[in-house]
């Protein structure tokens, strides 16, 4: 027999597996887009085609005169899958072009499927005539049968192919695209020309030469499949992640049906000395004597992947140990789901420790392709990764890298973990550190101030009370004492501010909180009055113990109160309200003044904050510095109705009563 015969043996086979390959893995795809749907179908064609051709070949070995009804049916499916190969290949690309906004109009897009299916549909007549030879089927020259004007239409389609690699080149946001859409173009473009030679000069040769071109032809049309295969390997095109273990089984199958055939073929051969049951049942087992040779190549073949997967895995975790040398988990956590999907070409990543206590309820839609492996060490479960393909599975490497993972993740959480808080002691620090320099600074000012300021005081407030003073004098004297009271309140409050506040024992302190809350109204009163501001005080309910010093106690409520009176405009209202549980006892501080916007908010604990002219920004400090050291807590609500008016809550802890015994 001739070698040509073996050889288009060999390229239908490919060619029908390789579809076939292609079929599978869209099929699996979780996501198709309609470009994907496209190719199946076009892969569907093609494995007509080919499949067709190889039923008929292997048909025509084995019988010599096959019976006609299992021809017709082979010619039946080569002759479709031949008639939808052109518009498919030119829907596709059109399909691919819109995907890369290269087609950008609905209209554009409408008009290039018109140009697929037109001409398509116009050779539907010449497809029945075709479909309806009864015999003589040619089926090394089928698209002769179907017409010159079929060869011309897929000559043109596979040019227009052509057309959009260069352009899907020329747009191609990489290099290795590039390459992928160059290579393609130029088979395309070689294809179109064997193509042309085979229906033009052929013809004169009395198709002497023809099964040759035809190999060739069948061989290059398998080309862009190949390039798929290796697009999808290098960069995950299609986006279906790599799919090695369907590479390797489609390998397999192909090799196990060659060599099938090989043995058909051979037990034939041998028939003179042999009957051909016995030489194949003895071809069966002749690759027994390949196990042990064939054993050494998959070792090293095993080794070889293992230690370069694991090469790949220990790539992986050198910038996740770098992130985590910054000391912040959550971005490590990110960068990790990010990192890890994108190396391992996987839909999606998440992590979720247990530990780490912000266990939070995500959302994971379609969990059922997703796969959770667990993060342990020492047996103990940390917390789980969850990852989800692309494609149906996770391929056999991927999995392997993400179980690598899963046990040095821990190592490099826990170096992030402690880097984190030795960070954040540092902060801690250089914060006290800071403001026990301001503190200072601040007792000394405003002690060094305070006497001075004090004799001042005194010494107008006897020429005050002098009858020889004249009246223009008199005034301004009046209005200089004023002032001196807002300085000396405003050195008070630095005082306050710089204090420590008295670290005495749980509950060694406490005062009569309604007791402290009437002081301070009483004491606020008058600036109140000053302001024609109405100070409400409410009745409290019960006994009110806290445990808090009074002296704190009154910087609170006193700071907080101001704030209200200081808020409001003529006529406004403040409200102070004390109610008392068994465990806490709360100060409620409301006025309908303007508000604190959201943005403030955040910043009004903060020293030296204000928005007052003449403010100190230390009230709200001293109120949070001095709640602290009690244990206690305040909630700022703002606005509270109409977009105005602020709600101050102050926590104040009670005392724990000794049960008596
Ligand atoms: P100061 O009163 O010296 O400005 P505070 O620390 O007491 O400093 O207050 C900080 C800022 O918080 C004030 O400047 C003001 O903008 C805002 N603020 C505090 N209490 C109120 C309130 N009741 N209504 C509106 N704004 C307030
Ligand atoms: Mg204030």
């Amino acid at each position: 027999m001739h070698w040509l015969l073996y050889l288009r043996l060999i390229v239908l086979t490919a060619g029908t597996l390789l579809p076939f390959f292609w079929m599978v893995v869209i099929l699996g795809h979780r996501r198709q887009r309609n470009f994907e749907r496209l190719f199946f179908f076009l892969c569907l064609a093609l494995t007509c085609f080919f499949g067709s051709s190889l039923l008929a070949l292997n048909a025509t070995l084995f019988y010599g005169a096959p019976p006609p009804a299992l021809l017709r049916f082979a010619w039946t499916f080569l002759c479709l899958g031949l008639w939808f190969i052109p518009p498919l290949v030119v829907q596709l690309h059109t399909e691919y072009a819109s995907v890369r906004e290269l087609i950008s109009s609905r209209r554009a897009k409408i008009q290039w499927s018109l140009l697929a299916w037109v001409p398509a549909a116009l050779l539907l007549p010449r497809l029945f005539a075709t479909l309806e030879v009864r015999a003589n089927f040619q089926f090394e020259t089928s698209s002769r049968q179907l017409g010159i004007a079929f060869q011309a239409w897929l000559i043109t389609a596979i040019l227009i192919a052509a057309y959009w690699q260069r352009r899907f080149r020329k747009t191609a946001p990489d290099e290795a695209q590039k390459e992928f859409h160059k290579g393609l173009g130029l088979d395309f473009l070689a294809l179109a020309f064997f193509l042309l030679s085979m229906f033009l000069w052929v013809r004169n040769f009395n198709g002497e030469h023809e099964p040759g071109l035809s190999v060739i032809v069948l061989m290059l049309a398998l080309g862009p499949l190949v390039k798929l295969f290796r697009g999808v390997q290098r960069f995950n095109f299609l986006q279906i992640g790599r799919q090695r273990n369907l590479v390797y089984a489609v390998l397999g199958v192909f090799l196990a049906l060659l060599y099938l055939s090989l043995v058909r073929r051979a037990s034939l051969w041998l028939d003179p000395y042999l009957p051909p049951e016995a030489s194949a049942a003895l071809l069966l087992f002749l690759p027994v004597v390949f196990f042990e040779p064939l054993q050494r190549v998959i070792r090293r073949l095993l080794r070889q992947t293992a230690q370069s997967e694991v090469d790949r895995a220990q790539k992986l975790m050198l910038p996740i140990n770098e992130v985590a040398r910054l000391g912040d988990q959550s971005k490590l956590r990110k960068f990790c789901e990010g990192w890890i999907a994108e190396q391992l070409q996987l839909a999606k990543v998440e992590l979720e420790f247990d530990l780490s206590g912000e266990r939070q309820d995500r959302k994971t839609e379609d969990a059922r392709s997703a796969q959770s492996f667990e993060i342990r060490r020492a047996g103990e479960r940390l917390g789980s990764l969850r990852a989800q393909s692309f494609g149906a599975m996770i391929s056999g490497e991927t999995y392997a890298a993400l179980e690598f993972l899963c046990e040095q993740l821990p190592g490099a959480f826990d170096l992030c973990r402690l880097i984190e808080e030795k960070l954040q002691l540092e902060r801690e620090l250089a914060e006290r550190e800071r403001l026990a320099l301001v503190g200072q600074m601040a007792a000394s000012i405003s002690h060094n101030l305070k006497n001075p300021l004090g004799s001042i005081k005194t010494i107008l407030q006897v020429q005050m009370e002098s009858p020889e003073l004249p009246a223009s004098l008199r005034q301004e004297t009046q209005m200089v004492l004023e002032e001196i009271n807002r300085l000396s309140a405003r050195l008070n409050q630095l005082l306050q501010f710089s204090r420590p506040g008295l670290r005495v024992g749980n509950g060694a302190q406490s005062c009569n909180l309604a007791q402290v809350t009437e002081t301070v109204a009483n004491m606020l009163r008058h600036a109140a009055d000053e302001r024609r501001v109405s100070l409400e005080l409410r009745e409290a309910n019960g006994e009110s113990r806290a445990a808090i010093g009074e002296e704190a106690a009154n910087d609170i409520l006193s700071n907080v109160v101001l704030n209200a009176i200081e808020a409001v405009e003529d006529g406004g209202h403040v409200r102070v309200q004390l109610r008392s549980s068994e465990k806490v006892c709360t100060v409620y501080v409301e006025d309908d003044g303007p508000g604190i916007s959201a943005a403030d908010q955040a910043k009004v604990l903060q020293p030296f904050f204000t928005t007052k002219a003449r403010g100190t920004g230390l009230g709200l400090a001293i109120v949070d510095r001095r709640l602290q050291e009690a244990g206690g807590t305040m909630e700022i609500k703002s606005p509270t109705g109409g977009g105005r008016g602020t709600e101050i809550r102050l926590n104040f802890p009670v005392v724990v009563k000794e049960p008596a015994e």
